[in-house]
């Protein structure tokens, strides 16, 4: 466990299989002890859980959330890093290491095969270059899944875990708060990482749960969010009416009907405001 954060061990492991680190990967390997144990405390709450790790690396975190799991599947998509992890964490029998492209994944079908009986969580230090992809697939996917750990840029956990009204608040936040309730746990310096990324990162915890308030179109209510947020200075009536090309005063009709003020930014609305408005279009056969 020590081995795996200590830089020299780390190059040396990386240096006998050959191993170069690929940028366009996001490899930024942990090398802070402290970040890994507290992360894997966080996931896994009790030992009756399946852990579905996204780019184990060389293994730090999956060592820490293979001692305290039932079991923990982790998915890698450079296989350059199979053997290297075959070597690190071998000793694990409750380790299966899938050398896959998470995005290409059926995760559902992955995890009634892995997990049976078991409570699932997803654990993961993200490749920062498809942080958002992944996350909307983890929830548009309807995993069975009761949390979902991750280390994000520092940025983007804000973005992610923004309240619903304020400024750092976007699309993403919208979406994210439709599906689950978002923690920021805690901050984690770059140089925590080799190579030492650009940006801090932090780590959040997204708690799974039915939404509040369900459109009859969720779709429709995603197209609306993203032309609102996509053009956010303007009035929600100017966005929405540009990035759907929708008719001004048909628009203000059904904002009205909706109970919106069409002078207000798309920040201002709660999911509930775009549920309502999705669900006057869709009465009114108006899907843009
Ligand atoms: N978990 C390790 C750690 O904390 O040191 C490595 C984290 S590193 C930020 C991201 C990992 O995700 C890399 O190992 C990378 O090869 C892997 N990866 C990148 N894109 C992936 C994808 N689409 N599917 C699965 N793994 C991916």
């Amino acid at each position: 466990m020590e081995r795996l954060t200590n830089i020299s061990t780390v190059r040396q492991i990386l240096s006998r299989h050959g191993f170069t680190f690929s940028k366009a990967l996001g490899q930024n390997f942990l090398i802070n002890p402290t970040v890994c144990p507290r992360m894997a405390d966080f996931a896994v709450t009790d030992d009756n859980i399946g852990v579905l790790e996204i780019g184990p690396g060389v293994g730090v975190l999956t060592n820490e959330l293979c001692a305290r799991a039932k079991k923990v599947v982790a998915v890698e998509l450079d296989k350059r890093l199979i053997p290297v992890l075959s070597e690190t964490l071998g000793e694990y029998e409750n380790l299966k290491v899938i050398n896959a492209d998470v995005m290409e994944l059926d995760l559902n079908a992955l995890i009634a095969e892995e997990f049976p009986g078991m409570r699932v969580a997803v654990c993961a230090n993200l490749p920062y270059y498809i942080t958002s992809p992944i996350l909307m697939k983890l929830l548009e996917d309807r995993l069975p899944v009761e949390t979902i750990t991750v280390m994000v840029q520092k940025e983007a956990a804000l973005r992610l875990c923004a309240e619903e009204g304020t400024r750092d608040s976007s699309a993403i936040t919208a979406a994210v708060r439709y599906y689950a309730e978002p923690e920021l746990l805690f901050h984690v310096s770059a140089g925590s990482f080799m190579p030492a990324p650009k940006v801090d990162s932090a780590v959040i915890r997204l708690t799974l749960r039915e939404p509040e308030y369900k459109p009859m179109d969720e779709k429709l209510m995603f197209r609306i969010i993203k032309a609102a947020f996509a053009q956010r200075r303007k009035t929600v009536l100017n966005a929405i009416a540009s990035g759907m090309s929708l008719d001004k005063s048909e628009l203000s009709g059904i904002l009205e009907e909706a109970g919106v003020a069409p002078t207000a930014r798309a920040e201002k609305l709660t999911l509930r405001d775009y549920a309502r408005i999705a669900d006057v279009m869709t009465k009114g056969g108006n899907n843009g």
